[in-house]
Parts: structure tokens; C-alpha cells; sequence
């Protein structure tokens, strides 16, 4: 809030560089600044700082990055086990904001574009959609919406034993729930349909309308498809079914009114097969049932209605993250209200700005 904004400012008044951090080579670049991989000689280390670009826009934003990670980090995640970034510091430098983070490994795109977006094994996709959906329930509890959640922001993060994992970083667009700070939020190709289409503003009947008639919902569900290349590739994972197929298949079935569209998509999913050694029609059982699993979690997350769409707490309980057996279409219980520790009140501050990208 607007109280722990002001504390940060003048924290950061006060504070005298208290460690040396050596920088050893770029991580990253984003909208924000940029991000090094540093030496703490102090900790003996490495940490991850990202240098905020001088302006004030993005300082303001920044604040907000720093104020509402260390309430994530201290006051709703004390034991570091909600997959949230570490916030270690944060300073002024040659009038340049930095934040230094617990240095974490690639960033999820980066390890897609490694596999040539051939997709991760299914026990991965698991275990990182329970593990962001678990940091997603921590943000609501403390009333804080990421607005920039994408494979750049959710990164390998090294865990006790050879287990896997994720966290996730950049909450430089961070929003409070129940304040409009920007319309304009989300990473372009992210972007739910009610912040294309400027919701609320209309009724979600007007809302499909326009999205159909756009074709941007189509253009964005159509996202979490292998690309084109994998698609067409000799080396691709899937064997998705042709324009052909998909009609032919199709047309036996009833259209389902207006949800159709999203849904003749999600479909294409269940048709797709692991690509070694498997021949059409000969996906074992469990896979399948994986494959339905999934399925069924997207549709509840890719929901036109975003009243309709499942929080995270509700789709933390579907059976693809659970691993029980799936037997038929999830239907959410209401959520029951949780009684957060120390939630956050609203911010009266509006920097910055939503991701412009
Ligand atoms: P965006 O354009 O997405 O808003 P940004 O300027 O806000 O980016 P970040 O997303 O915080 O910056 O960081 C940019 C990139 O730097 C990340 O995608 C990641 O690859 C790398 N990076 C950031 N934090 C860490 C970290 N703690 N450990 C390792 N790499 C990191
Ligand atoms: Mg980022
Ligand atoms: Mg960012």
C-alpha cells in the first residue's frame, strides 16, 4: 500500500551501498532495464540484479515491484515454499533503482526454444502448473494480480535433491486487485479477452461477438498450440490432425453453440500423440487419460467468461494437477473464502504502467 511504498522511498534515501556486487555477464534484457549475474563477495554468491532503467515511470514501477515482493516474500511466504522469487536487496545506483534476486536458471521460453518448442514431458507440465498455480493462490491471498505471466517470467529454479522446479520472477507490472491502474496490461500475445476487449465495458455475449469477429481470442487460444514449425516438421512431438480431419470429425459432431470456437481447438489436443514409436490410435491408456486430463484443465482456464474462468485455487483441484483419475468434465466447487494473513490494502498509486510490449 501507499504507506509501504513511502517506506521503501525512504529506505532508499538512507541507504548507503552496503554490499559489492560483481557484475559477471547479462542474464536478460526486458522493458524494465536490464539484468546481471553478479558476485556477492560478501555472501560468496551469485545473485541475479536487475538495474532499472532511469526513468520515472519505470522507478515508480519498480517501487511497486520492490514493496509488494518483500510483503510476498516476508509476510505471506516466510518459508520460501510458494514458488516466488527472492528478493535479496535493492539499492540505488548512478541513480539507476537495482534489485538483487536469488540467482535462478532459464527462463521457461528459453528452455521451449532448446527443445525446438517441441513442449516438455507431461510430469513437467504438471508439476510447474501446480507449482504456479500455488504462487498464483499466495498473490490473491495478498490481493496482488502478476499481470505478466509468461514462459519469460517462470524460471528453473534449483531444488533440494534432483527434483525440478519453478519460480515465479518480474513483478514489474504487478497490480492490487479491485484498482484499474492500467487498462492496457499483459504481454500482447497473452492477453485475456477481457483486456483486449476492454471488459468490463461490455457484457460477455458482446464480448464473444467481437472476439469472433476480431479473431484475436482465436489468435490467442490458438497459443498454446505447437507452432507452425513443430506442426509441419518432420521432428515435430504431435501429430495434429489436418485442416481435413478436424472437419471431418467435426462435422459428426453438433456444434455446440457458442462455445465451439474455443472448444474445436482445445479438441486438436486430445489428437496428439507423443512422437516416438507410437502409431495413430496406439497412445497407452495412462497417456490418454493425461491427455484428456489436460485438456479439460485448459478449458478451464481459457474460459471466454472471466467469471466463469477458475481461479487458482479452484483449478489447483482439478484432477490433472491432483493426479487422481479423471473421469469426466471438472466442475469447480464455489470458493470458499480463505482468511489471508495480513491482506494488503488497496494502493492509491498509479505509476509506471502495464506492460507495453
Ligand atoms: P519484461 O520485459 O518481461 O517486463 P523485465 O525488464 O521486467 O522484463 P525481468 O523479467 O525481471 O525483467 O528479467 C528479464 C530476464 O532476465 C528474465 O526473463 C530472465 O531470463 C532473466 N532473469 C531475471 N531474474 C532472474 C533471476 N533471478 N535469475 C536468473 N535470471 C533472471
Ligand atoms: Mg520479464
Ligand atoms: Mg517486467
Amino acid at each position: 500500500n501507499s504507506d509501504l511504498i513511502l517506506y521503501v522511498n525512504l529506505e532508499l534515501l538512507n541507504k548507503k551501498s552496503s554490499r559489492r556486487y560483481v557484475v559477471q555477464e547479462m542474464l536478460g534484457q526486458g522493458t524494465f532495464g536490464q539484468v546481471a549475474k553478479c558476485w556477492d563477495a560478501e555472501t560468496n554468491s551469485y545473485v541475479a540484479v536487475k538495474v532499472i532503467k532511469n526513468q520515472p515511470a519505470f522507478y515508480q514501477q519498480a517501487i511497486m515491484e520492490v514493496s509488494l515482493l518483500r510483503l510476498l516474500n516476508e509476510k505471506f511466504d516466510p518459508d520460501d515454499e510458494h514458488h516466488i522469487v527472492r528478493m535479496l536487496d535493492f539499492f540505488l545506483y548512478q541513480n539507476h533503482l537495482c534489485i538483487a534476486f536469488e540467482m535462478l536458471g532459464n527462463n521457461l521460453y528459453e528452455l521451449l526454444k532448446r527443445n525446438s518448442l517441441r513442449g516438455l514431458q507431461m510430469k513437467y507440465v504438471r508439476t510447474f502448473s501446480r507449482q504456479i498455480l500455488d504462487a498464483l493462490i499466495i498473490m490473491k491471498d495478498a490481493g496482488i494480480i502478476h499481470c505478466d505471466l509468461k514462459p519469460e517470467n517462470i524460471l528453473i529454479a534449483p531444488t533440494v535433491k534432483t527434483a525440478v522446479g519453478v519460480k515465479v520472477i518480474d513483478f514489474g507490472s504487478v497490480c492490487m486487485e479491485g484498482k484499474t491502474i492500467y487498462s492496457y496490461i499483459q504481454s500482447r500475445y497473452y492477453r485475456s479477452p477481457e483486456v483486449l476487449l476492454g471488459y468490463p465495458g461490455q457484457p460477455p455475449d458482446d464480448l464473444l461477438r467481437e472476439a469472433k469477429n476480431t479473431g484475436k481470442f482465436f489468435k490467442h487460444v490458438g497459443s498454446i498450440y505447437p507452432s507452425s514449425e513443430a506442426r509441419n516438421g518432420a521432428s515435430s512431438a504431435y501429430r495434429i490432425l489436418s485442416e481435413d480431419e478436424i472437419e471431418a470429425r467435426d462435422s459428426k459432431k453438433p456444434k455446440v453453440g457458442r462455445w465451439y470456437f474455443p472448444r474445436g481447438r482445445l479438441d486438436r489436443l486430445i489428437y496428439t500423440y507423443p512422437w516416438k514409436n507410437l502409431s495413430e490410435g496406439n497412445l497407452p491408456e495412462t497417456e490418454k487419460a493425461d491427455c484428456l486430463a489436460l485438456v479439460d484443465f485448459l478449458r478451464g482456464l481459457v474460459e471466454f467468461d472471466p467469471n466463469k474462468r477458475w481461479s487458482p485455487l479452484q483449478a489447483s483441484y482439478h484432477p490433472f494437477i491432483t493426479g487422481e483419475a479423471f473421469t469426466g468434465p471438472y466442475e469447480p466447487v464455489q470458493e470458499t473464502p480463505r482468511i489471508p494473513v495480513g491482506r494488503a490494502a488497496v494502493v492509491d498509486h498509479n505509476p509506471g504502467g502495464g506492460h507495453l510490449l
